[in-house]
């Protein structure tokens, strides 16, 4: 996406990620264009990217494709969170349907080193019904949104952390610490001693910010509980880092 092929090239940005804010800087600081970063409006003070922003649903794929052909834009980034599944797939029908090109931009997810103890599960249902075999005191860091799965669970204590407060149906044994990443290892080992947890649930949604936990977890012994990643729509092209993505197309 260099300047040069910049005149009439208008970039899509889907966010919500750290990725897509960087993204959306580094766009804007090499002139490739207008840019505009599109949010879901899930969170009250989200932090805005350079360029142009948009808030809110654009209902469905038709909506999407229709807002893509009267605002001219010429390339589609999704640059969600690896588990914003329906809007990645909205994504890839609304890009069919108007002829433009998209691109999935997906940090790589974790993989675990000696000493971790991980169990992966393809759901949060399924880290709900295998939670109480690993522990009861479980800090879980997979988003206020999925919070309701866990909530049949009356016997495990759950420290929840995420950015905006959870909505009823919660567990009822819960402390909900509000906060937004990065993270510190030193954090998140004060973290766990504090709430004596003995066992972490999180999404493989990899990259640094939120690491710092799973080293804490490997050092204090305590199992982790990994749901893994939903698969990204078939035939879309993906980019693992923003460089890669400001070198598309080719
Ligand atoms: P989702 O289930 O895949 O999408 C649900 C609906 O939300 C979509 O159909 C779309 O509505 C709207 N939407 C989602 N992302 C949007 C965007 N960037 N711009 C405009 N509308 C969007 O998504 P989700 O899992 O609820 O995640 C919502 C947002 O939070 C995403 O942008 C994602 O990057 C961010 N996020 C998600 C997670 C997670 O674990 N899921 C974690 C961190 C951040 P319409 O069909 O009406 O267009």
């Amino acid at each position: 996406m260099s300047a040069e092929t910049a005149p009439g090239r208008h970039v899509l940005i889907l966010g919500g990620t750290t990725e897509a804010r960087r993204l959306a800087a580094a766009l804007v600081d090499t002139g490739a264009g207008r840019v505009t970063t599109s949010l879901a409006g899930r969170v009250s003070a989200p932090v805005l990217p350079p360029g142009e922003t948009r808030v809110g649903g654009f209902g469905g794929p038709a909506g999407l494709a229709e807002w893509i052909t009267a605002h001219g834009v010429t390339h589609l980034v999704d640059a969600t969170h690896p588990f914003a599944e329906r809007m990645s797939f909205n994504a890839a029908e609304a890009a069919a349907l108007s002829g433009i090109p998209l691109l999935a931009l997906r940090r790589p997810g974790w993989t675990p080193e000696p000493g971790d103890a991980w169990t992966f599960t393809d759901s949060l249902t399924g880290a709900a019904a295998l939670l109480p075999s690993l522990g009861s005191r479980a800090f879980l860091t997979t988003g206020r949104m999925g919070l309701h799965t866990f909530a049949h669970l009356t016997r495990t204590w759950f420290l929840v952390r995420s950015v905006d407060p959870p909505d009823a149906p919660v567990p009822p044994r819960l402390e909900v610490v509000l906060a937004r990443g990065p993270f510190t290892l030193d954090d998140e080992r004060e973290l766990l001693a504090r709430h004596r947890i003995d066992v972490l649930v999180t999404k493989d949604s990899g990259g640094s910010a939120t690491a710092p936990k799973l080293t804490a977890a490997r050092e204090a012994g305590i199992p982790v509980l990994v749901v893994a990643r939903p698969p990204v729509p078939e035939g879309v092209a993906v980019a693992e880092s923003v460089e890669a993505v400001l070198k598309w197309p080719a």
